[in-house]
């Protein structure tokens, strides 16, 4: 049994009361790493250590940090081959994605570098004479991060590093599933010109030491991004501190398809936007709306092409999805499989339980016809490498049913008609839209984030992430007269 790798609190590595194994889900024979998880006492002590060096990390000159962002930036953009390999190992995803994913998560931390030097306010007139009124952004305080397994890499670093740019100072605990990602970023960032305690690492079960982060009066404000129930839980217990909270959960993204739109186009877009990271995106798209003008020949094209997709190892040349994360994530897969063709959905390809030469969580990507937008698979996030297709008569009917639903991340629509893309845009009810294009992929100097369920206080990413990283404060100038 290899050491077990350790948490960085307070500018140490520190073992841990047990630890966790980390297996790739492609193989389960394949062993990454033994984690270390924190005890309660060492998130207190990563609390109170992340409190002093806050106030140590915001004086630093301007330069001094966005150096140090920069550097983390540039060795991940670096080392996304190596980093990539190893996201992809552990999460499942293909080896592209996985050193894709490295390399955006060094450009949030080059972009939040660039942002150190942005921080502007404003200086305004009072309604009183003869007095200045000043607004600027302070950070924050201290900032608990809780990050998903779905993307490793690429979630914490959105978090991070505005958490950084704006001095504020973090203690994060990523997923147990998937470690070595975690420990990779936090080594790089254990290298840094910054204050003991700045980011600590304290890798632990969501119900121990995440509840116990989430429950902390040490902590100002909390981003998280998960499922909705955990996240319920966390406002909840995050109220009595009154904690800044920043919450991406669930969605239901929707693609509409319209009989002007460009088949082929339409086609691949579904593949990417409901397949890539086997559909494992809070931006998947999982409701195809698709009128019935192009309704048979999509269908005909996109069941062809998922048929056609090579489904294997992770690390495998060749390979267009990978698994799926963990085995009671394709359990319940497995059991929307059923769910859907109980309530009289058809199953036009895939969505099996594959055998493969390694011992993973493979299954084939599934496409549902004859869906409607009231059946539970159209409703709820699976997080499955599963989509449904649901005809409609007219772009008004395509419309009312992509904003049929209680989430509001993204959604997409093929069109080749100016008017109806203008009108989409307007009239969609979420955070992000897209034109001809996936409805996941984003870009990371924009904001991002959704309404209804999907998202819960400021955005991320972009310039938007200062409102929840950073709190405001007016002052108030008699300027007095000269003498
Ligand atoms: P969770 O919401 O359980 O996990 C997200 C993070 O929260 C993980 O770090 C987890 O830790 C932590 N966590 C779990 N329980 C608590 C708690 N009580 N208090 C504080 N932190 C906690 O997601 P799952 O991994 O279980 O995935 C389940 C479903 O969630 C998916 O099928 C999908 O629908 C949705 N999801 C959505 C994501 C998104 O991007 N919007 C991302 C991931 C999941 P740990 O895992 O170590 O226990």
């Amino acid at each position: 049994m290899p050491d077990a790798k350790r948490n960085f609190i307070a500018g140490e590595w520190l073992e841990g009361p047990d630890t966790i194994e980390n297996r790739s889900p492609s193989d389960i024979g394949d062993l990454e790493g033994v984690y270390t998880q924190a005890s309660p006492e060492q998130l207190d002590t990563a609390l109170d250590a992340a409190r002093a060096a806050q106030a140590e990390w915001a004086a630093y000159g301007l330069e001094r940090k966005q150096a140090v962002l920069m550097n983390i930036g540039n060795e991940l953009m670096a080392r996304a081959d190596e980093l990539g390999e190893l996201l992809s190992r552990e999460e499942g995803k293909p080896r592209a994605e996985g050193r894709g994913e490295v390399y955006r998560s060094g450009q949030h931390f080059t972009y939040y570098a660039a942002e150190i030097l942005r921080q502007l306010g404003q200086t305004v007139q009072s309604v009183r004479p003869g007095v200045e009124v000043d607004i600027k952004r302070e950070p924050v305080g201290v900032v608990g991060v809780i990050s998903p397994w779905n993307f490793p890499m690429a979630i914490p670093a959105w978090k991070i590093a505005p958490a950084l740019a704006y001095g504020n100072a973090v203690v994060w605990k990523p997923a147990n599933l998937v470690p070595g990602s975690a420990h990779a970023l936090a080594e790089i960032i254990s290298r840094q010109d910054v204050p003991d305690g700045l980011v600590n690492l304290v890798m632990g079960s969501g119900g121990g030491i995440g509840q116990a982060l989430a429950e902390s009066a040490k902590i100002d404000a909390m981003t998280f991004t998960g499922s909705i129930p955990v996240g319920r839980g966390i406002a909840a217990a995050a109220l009595p501190n009154m904690t800044k909270l920043q919450m991406e959960m669930g969605s239901k993204n929707a693609l509409a398809v319209m009989d002007d739109g460009d088949l082929d186009v339409a086609v691949a877009m579904t593949l990417n936007g409901a397949f890539s990271g086997t559909g494992q995106k809070c931006t998947a798209s999982s409701r195809l709306v698709v009128h019935q003008g192009i309704h048979d020949a999509f269908v005909e094209k996109l069941v062809d092409a998922t048929k056609a997709m090579k489904v294997g190892h992770a690390l495998e040349e060749g390979t267009q999805m990978g698994p799926v994360v963990s085995e009671s994530q394709l359990g319940e897969n497995l059991d929307w499989v059923e769910k859907g063709q109980a309530e009289g959905a058809e199953l036009a390809c895939g969505g099996a339980r594959l055998n493969m030469p390694h011992e993973g969580y493979y299954m084939s990507p599934g496409v549902f016809v004859n869906a409607t937008n009231d059946m539970a698979i159209s409703r709820e996030e699976l997080f499955a490498p599963l989509t449904n297709v649901i005809k409609v008569g007219s772009y008004e009917e395509a419309l009312a049913t992509v904003n049929d639903t209680r989430f509001g991340l993204s959604s997409g629509i093929i069109t080749s008609s100016l008017a109806r893309a203008a009108h989409f845009k307007q009239n969609a009810r979420t955070g992000v839209v897209t034109v001809n294009l996936p409805t996941g992929g984003m870009d990371y100097h924009v904001p991002f984030g959704g309404r209804g369920d999907s998202s819960y206080g400021p955005r991320e990413q972009g310039q938007a992430a200062a409102e929840f990283f950073t709190t405001m404060k007016t002052t108030y100038t008699a300027a007095g007269t000269p003498e």
